[in-house]
């Protein structure tokens, strides 16, 4: 009985190693077909503007385009030439993140002034959309210890998305206000909200709600994970929330006055 009994539990082991191999092969596989779904898109959105930009200066360069044009074709080239620097500083920001790399200069600063720089940075492309954008910064916010571009890049993103997601007509609502021990920016806009099966998922890399709002609107999904990366550098938290499809998105970001991230200012130069 006891042979029959090793006989049982070896096969059984190997059963089990039988599984856990196409369990691994199947993340392989899946592994596998993400990346070359995400190559795909990345050359796909960096092509999008290029043929733009391509197009438009071959017109300029040809001295036959109409003089009214002439502007229309430089703003144009300027702003996909913009869109593809996104990408690319976002791909670059990905990848110092996976390899460790990011660093902050962290300064002694008020927390008011890159949240109002980033603001002022996404007022044309809301002016564009025509939603209205209001921003709101409680007095003696006190000051933080924090990396000024990154917080600056932070408040960038999430207000870029509320004014993407916003219908024409919508608004989006910046609040700047002081706790007991941090500082917290919550950007809400009145746009078509997260659908709740989502919403734990939009931090993760490469997110997005389907391929084809993705194509819709552009973007790699990228932008919320380095948001949540930055923040979580800075000892800080963000969270997203939303009543569901079509009843707008939340987005708050808490610092905490005293943390833990710091590293010196020039810190961040030695490690590039
Ligand atoms: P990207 O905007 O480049 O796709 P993000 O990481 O910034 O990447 O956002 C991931 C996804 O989360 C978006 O594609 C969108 O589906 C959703 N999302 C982010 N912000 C909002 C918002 N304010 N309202 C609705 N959906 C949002």
């Amino acid at each position: 009985a006891s042979v029959g009994m090793s006989r049982l539990r070896l096969f059984r082991a190997l059963q089990t190693e039988a599984q856990e191999k196409e369990h691994l092969y199947q993340e392989a596989v899946r592994a596998s077909r993400t990346k070359d779904q995400f190559l795909a898109m990345i050359s796909h959105e960096l092509r999008t503007p290029l043929t733009s930009i391509l197009g438009w200066s071959e017109m300029l360069a040809s001295g036959r385009l109409a003089p009214d044009m002439t502007q229309r074709a430089v703003a144009t080239i300027d702003r996909n030439a913009r869109a593809q620097a996104q990408i690319i500083d976002d791909l670059l920001d990905i990848s110092r993140i996976i390899s460790g790399k990011l660093r902050l200069a962290v300064r002694d600063i008020d927390p008011a002034q890159p949240v109002e720089a980033a603001i002022d940075a996404v007022r044309p492309a809301a002016l564009a959309r025509d939603v209205e954008l209001s921003v709101s910064v409680a007095p003696q916010l006190g000051r933080l210890a924090a990396d000024p571009d990154r917080l600056q890049q932070v408040v960038w993103n999430l207000v870029t998305n509320a004014v993407k997601f916003t219908d024409r007509g919508g608004r989006v609502d910046v609040e700047v206000s002081r706790g007991r021990e941090n500082v917290e920016i919550r950007v809400r806009d009145s746009g078509r909200g997260i659908a709740p099966d989502f919403l734990p998922h939009v931090f993760e890399r490469f997110s997005q709600v389907d391929a084809s709002s993705t194509r819709e609107h552009g973007g790699l999904g990228l932008g919320l994970s380095i948001v949540r990366h930055l923040v979580e550098m800075h000892g800080g938290s963000v969270q997203a929330w939303s009543e569901g499809l079509g009843s707008g998105s939340q987005f708050t970001v808490r610092l905490p006055f005293s943390t833990t991230a710091a590293t010196p200012a020039d810190d961040r130069r030695a490690h590039e």
